[in-house]
C-alpha cells in the first residue's frame, strides 16, 4: 500500500519505533553492547556496486560518509565480544534505482558482529531476532497493524537455507526479487561466489571462490532483508582478495594498520531498518517507512 493519510504514517511511525525497541531489547538480553555510529572515517565499506563517493574535507583529509560500519565493528570487536550498531549510511546511489522501491541514499542498518562466531551461529541469531521483532509488533502494534490491512505471517525457525548457485540457474542473476516473490516465509541464501561480493566476506578454506555468507530474503516480494557471514581476518588472506579483486592497498591503509595488529575471527550481519519496516507494515515503496526519505536522485528531500 501507499500511505494516504496522517494516521497510516503515525502507524508506520509506530511500527518502526517497536521494530528498533525489540530488536535492541533482543540483542542485550543476548549480551550484545550497542555502540554508537560512526558517520566519518577514512575507510568505509567499498561496498560492490557503484555508489558515488560521499566525501568530506576533514581538516584537509579527505573522509568518508560511512556506507557500512563493517570495518569499525571489526575493529570494536577487539574491545567487545557481541555489538550492535543502528548505524545511519549514506549510499548515493544511482538515480536509476528509485524505482525499484527498496533503495534510500540514506538509510539505518542495524549492524551487528559477534567475536569467534560461525555463519551458522549468526544465521540461528537473524532467525531469533526477526521473530521476535514480528512478533513484538504483533502483539504490541495490533491496532496499526488493523489500519495498514496487514496480515502479518510469524514464521517459524529455522527458515529455508537455498545456496546461490541453485537459484542463480533457476532465475538468473540478480534473483532476489524473483526469489522473494516465490516465497511466503523469509528464506537464506547461502554461500555467494566471491565475484558478486566484498573482499572482507570470508572464502571458504575448502572451496575457492565459494564465500561463507548469506543474505536473508524477505517473502511476498519485498526482496533482501539483510547481508552478512563470516569475516577474513588474517593479513595474508585479505592482501590476496585485495589483490584479486585489484583494490589498491592504499586505499584501506588505515584498516590494514589494524589487522597487522590483530583483529579478532567473527561473523555478523546487517539489516536495514527502513526495509524491515517496509516488509512488517506491508509498504509499496521505502520511503514510506521513515520521515524524511532520500530518495536517490531527489533533490528535494530534506
Ligand atoms: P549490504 O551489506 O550492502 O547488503 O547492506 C545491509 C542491508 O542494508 C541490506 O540487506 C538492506 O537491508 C539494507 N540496505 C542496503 N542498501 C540500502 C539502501 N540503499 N536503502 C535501504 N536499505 C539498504
Ligand atoms: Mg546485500
Amino acid at each position: 500500500m501507499r500511505l494516504k493519510t496522517e494516521k497510516e504514517r503515525v502507524a508506520v511511525l509506530r511500527i518502526a519505533s517497536e521494530i528498533v525497541g525489540a530488536a535492541g531489547t533482543y540483542l542485550r538480553e543476548r549480551e550484545f553492547v550497542e555502540i554508537l555510529p560512526v558517520l566519518l572515517s577514512p575507510i568505509t565499506d567499498p561496498l560492490h556496486h557503484e555508489t558515488y563517493a560521499g566525501a568530506v574535507d576533514y581538516y584537509g583529509a579527505p573522509y568518508q560518509l560511512t556506507k557500512s560500519m563493517i570495518f569499525h565493528k571489526q575493529i570494536a570487536l577487539r574491545t567487545l565480544p557481541r555489538l550492535f550498531c543502528f548505524s545511519p549510511n549514506v549510499r548515493l546511489e544511482p538515480a536509476e534505482r528509485a524505482s525499484f522501491g527498496r533503495y534510500l541514499a540514506e538509510f539505518v542498518q542495524l549492524d551487528l558482529e559477534v567475536r569467534e562466531a560461525s555463519r551458522d551461529e549468526v544465521i540461528e541469531l537473524g532467525e531469533g531476532l526477526v521473530v521476535a521483532v514480528l512478533k513484538a509488533v504483533v502483539a504490541r502494534c495490533a491496532d496499526e497493524l488493523a489500519l495498514l490491512g496487514r496480515n502479518l505471517r510469524i514464521p517459524t525457525a529455522p527458515f529455508e537455507r537455498v545456496s546461490y548457485a541453485e537459484e542463480a540457474a533457476r532465475f538468473g542473476e540478480p534473483f532476489d526479487d524473483a526469489l522473494s516473490a516465490t516465497l511466503s516465509a523469509p528464506a537464506w541464501v547461502i554461500d555467494f561466489p566471491r565475484r558478486v561480493r566484498e573482499f572482507y566476506d570470508r572464502e571458504d578454506p575448502r572451496r575457492p571462490d565459494v564465500l561463507l555468507d548469506m543474505d536473508l530474503v524477505y517473502p511476498e516480494g519485498y526482496g533482501e532483508a539483510l547481508s552478512g557471514g563470516e569475516r577474513e581476518f588474517e593479513l595474508e588472506r585479505i592482501l590476496d582478495r585485495l589483490r584479486r579483486d585489484a583494490i589498491p592497498e592504499s586505499r584501506f591503509a588505515a584498516y590494514l594498520s589494524m589487522v597487522r595488529e590483530g583483529i579478532p575471527r567473527s561473523a555478523g550481519f546487517g539489516i536495514g531498518v527502513e526495509r524491515l519496516t517496509r516488509y512488517v507494515a506491508g509498504l509499496d515503496r521505502i520511503e514510506d517507512a521513515r520521515l524524511f526519505p532520500k530518495v536517490p536522485g531527489d533533490t528535494r528531500a530534506i
